[in-house]
């Protein structure tokens, strides 16, 4: 059965819009469990009515005529329960309605299972036979399992064909795709699809500017190929045995295998470029070779993609160079990276969207920084074909709009040019103090990682770095940075900022943060060898560290060093025990300065319990509600899937909040917050009325969150919380901050969704 499902879902996925995966599924659908009927209903978008979209066995001459109202129908039953509906005989059921013209009068028996993705009903997939008889248990299971598979793909489908009518017709369909929101803003733009060094699998379909050149360019990456590979032979040659040095010649052979070349040529002839033409050849071989019974031919399909990649490295290689981007530039790639937003000039880069990942991706992170509006998680996008296609991002609600319509074009404009408008405003607060109505003074810092954030930290009014994310710069290079060059790095970082504090974490990798060159393979990474369990197991690396720190602070003395992913005490007092060693070395060295102050993330559960212990330890406690929610809810905040869940509002994190800032005041010692819910005016609002001293968060969100306290007494943000604790459910905590925020005329930073 898995085997019958995964061929089913490939071909479906291969499926050129909705039209023609609908297609294949009935068809699939009917030959695999031997029934006379599969159709497929889907819901119209418009009057949430269900029309017949594909059938085997019915009357084709219905398809997109057949229709049944919401609730109406065995159909519409199935829609409207959400779950299967297995009889033996369909016209003695009280809900049966008879269609005129269907032909379904002789079928008797009849099952039909619910469509659904991500909560949305999108159709109904039903079998029936002439035979009166109830499906077995087997059946129906096999059904429920092929829709629920099926459900991403019809969604993926759904868009895919707006895009490809756009193609075919030169007027593209609308569509919408929901996201995660990644970094606030709206952008209007044209798409730029950037696809990772060298993946057959997310080539872009594009045309062949110049035939030729592109001929000539395969031919050219052949060649380059085969010469590296006769290289690698001749180097190996005295190291291996004779049936060993055969792979290479198979490797070779298939090289010269005059039928994938002359496939590439001719499609490349026909008009398309090399690249795509190269993808889709070698993914068809692939393919064809994965279907083999032999193991060994089923091998080849390993060595065949192999050499597609290599050859597509060297095309990619060849094209980097001519890549020009438009003046709106939007980038879409399968999964952004922190390299890619470098990529495009600034001036020119309006938005970011990326198929996977989500808002606390690192790479949001970075764009929240750089103010670039972001969707991440578009899983639905079929963003390989999206080049140059006209495409509307709304950063706030996580949306993506492909071939927006004239009007929503239109309001979109207006809601960009609001925007503008409002971030005007807040620039005259940047010399204004962040003090509530009734005279409370909050201290506001911005989080870093660029240098880029730097200068704009400073732009908004910051007065200091509450986090400083050191592992940027490890990113950004393809091997550890020296313990000078991360002297100078952390140096600029403390003398742009002093004499204001600069709060320098130790390297936070492991999880979704991974290095190029050190890379950590596990099956769940954000339970694993993470933050200060990767450091501790390598001193090296953590001292090089920490003492270039130390020595970047000579004569300035603005630093702070906090510690990631703290679990226990043990740990604390090992990293203190090495911080204190760096500094004895540092001084033994000549070197002069004071030991700096030394802080713990509160991040894991375990140290929300433990907070009154850590702080005790150390100077200060700084919670970072990101990876916080994440443990607090057991939901990945990376994973699309359940980025729904993802509430930083809910009431156990505003609890956990809440008794760190507790634990604080009870030990004495300063408490921050430097998890994006510092820079969300909601989140800032009960953080001043939790007690914490200090909010640190990107330098977009500084002027909003200063303009929400400055609208505000210190009291009713104080009354607030007190309600807001009493609460149990999420929405209630968001209906009774949207309402604190309209009541104070701060409703400019509720968002509602524009469409
Ligand atoms: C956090 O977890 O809230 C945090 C600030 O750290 P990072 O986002 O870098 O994991
Ligand atoms: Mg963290």
């Amino acid at each position: 059965m898995i085997e019958i499902l995964r061929k089913i879902v490939q071909q479906v996925n291969a499926a050129e819009g909705l039209a023609e995966a609908l297609e294949i599924i009935v068809a699939s659908v009917r030959e695999s469990m031997g029934t006379e009927v599969c159709s497929v209903y889907m819901r119209d978008l418009e009057t949430g009515g269900l029309v017949l979209r594909a059938t085997r066995g019915l009357n084709q001459a219905q398809v997109g005529i057949a229709s049944l109202a919401p609730g109406e129908g065995l159909v519409g039953l199935v829609a409207e329960r959400e779950e299967p509906v297995n009889l033996e005989d369909a016209e003695s059921h009280p809900s049966f309605q008879y269609l005129p013209d269907l032909g379904e009068e002789k079928f008797h028996s009849f099952l039909g299972v619910p469509i659904i993705h991500q909560r949305e009903m999108l159709g109904v997939l039903v079998v029936q036979q002439v035979e009166r008889r109830r499906f077995d248990e087997s059946e129906e299971a096999f059904l429920v399992t092929m829709s629920a598979q099926l459900a991403g793909v019809i969604a993926h489908a759904r868009v895919t064909g707006a895009v490809v009518k756009g193609e075919s017709s030169g007027e593209g369909a609308s569509a919408r795709v929901s996201g995660i929101p990644g970094a606030p803003g709206i952008a209007i733009g044209t798409a730029v699809v950037v696809s990772p060094s060298a993946d057959l699998y997310t080539v872009p379909k594009r045309r062949a500017e110049n035939r030729r050149r592109e001929l000539r360019a395969f031919r050219e990456a052949l060649d380059c190929v085969r010469a590296d590979i006769q290289t690698v032979a001749d180097n190996l040659g005295s190291e291996l045995n004779p049936e060993d040095h055969a792979l290479f010649d198979v490797y070779l052979g298939i090289l010269d295998d005059s039928t994938i070349g002359a496939e590439v040529a001719g499609l490349i002839k026909a008009g398309e470029w090399a690249q795509g033409a190269l993808s889709q050849v070698m993914i068809e071989h692939i393919r064809h070779f994965e279907r083999m019974e032999h193991s060994y031919l089923k091998e080849r399909a390993v060595d065949v993609r192999d050499l597609g990649t290599r050859v597509l490295a060297y095309l990619q290689e060849s094209t980097v160079e001519s890549r020009s981007y438009p003046a709106n530039t939007i980038l879409v790639a399968e999964e952004l990276t922190a390299t890619s937003l470098g990529e495009v000039p600034r001036h020119q880069l309006a938005g970011l969207i990326s198929v996977r990942g989500s808002g606390n991706s690192h790479v949001a992170i970075l764009a929240r920084a750089m103010g670039v509006p972001t969707v991440m998680g578009a899983v639905d996008l079929p963003y390989t074909r999206l080049r140059d296609h006209e495409l509307i991002i709304d950063g706030y609600t996580g949306t993506v709009h492909l071939n927006p319509s004239a009007e929503l074009r239109q309001r979109f404009q207006q809601a960009l040019d609001q925007d503008l408008a409002l971030s005007r405003d807040l620039e005259s607060l940047r010399d204004q103090p962040c003090e509530t109505l009734d005279g409370h003074r909050m201290t506001l810092w911005v989080n870093t990682g660029l240098m880029a954030d730097v200068t704009r930290s400073l732009e908004q009014g910051a007065e200091g770095v509450g986090l400083y994310r050191t592992e940027v710069p490890f990113l950004l290079r393809d091997r550890f940075p020296s313990e000078e060059e991360q002297r100078q790095i952390y140096r600029n970082q403390l003398e742009a900022f002093a004499p204001r504090s600069v709060t320098m974490r130790t390297l936070d990798i492991g999880g979704d943060k991974a290095l190029p060159y050190f890379p950590i393979q596990e099956d769940n990474p954000f339970l694993g060898w993470r933050g200060i369990r990767v450091t501790l197991d390598h001193p090296e690396i953590f001292l090089a560290q920490v003492r270039a720190m130390l020595k970047a602070n000579e004569g300035l003395g603005n630093l702070r060093i906090m510690l990631p992913m703290i679990c226990n005490t043990a740990e604390l007092e090992a990293a203190l025990a090495l911080i204190r060693r760096s500094h004895r070395e540092i001084l033994q060295e000549g070197l002069t300065g004071e030991l700096p102050p030394i802080g713990v993330m509160v991040e894991v559960p375990a140290a929300v319990f433990q907070a009154r212990a850590l702080a005790r330890r150390v100077d200060f406690l700084s919670v970072g509600s990101n990876d916080l929610t994440q443990y607090l809810l057991a939901v990945d905040r990376n994973n699309a899937r359940v980025a729904g869940l993802y509430h930083s509002l809910h009431p156990a994190v505003i609890q956990a909040l809440e008794s760190v800032a507790r634990a604080c005041r009870a030990e004495g010692k300063p408490v921050s917050i430097c998890g994006e819910l510092a820079g969300d005016p909601e989140g800032a609002v009960l953080l001043l009325a939790m007690g914490y001293d200090v909010l640190s968060m990107n330098s977009t969100s500084l002027p909003r969150v200063k303009k929400a306290l400055r609208s505000i007494h210190l009291r009713e943000a104080q009354a607030l919380l007190a309600e807001v604790l009493l609460l149990e459910d999420v929405s209630a905590v968001q209906q009774h901050m949207q309402l604190f925020l309209a009541e104070h005329g701060l409703g400019q930073f509720i968002h509602n969704p524009l469409d």
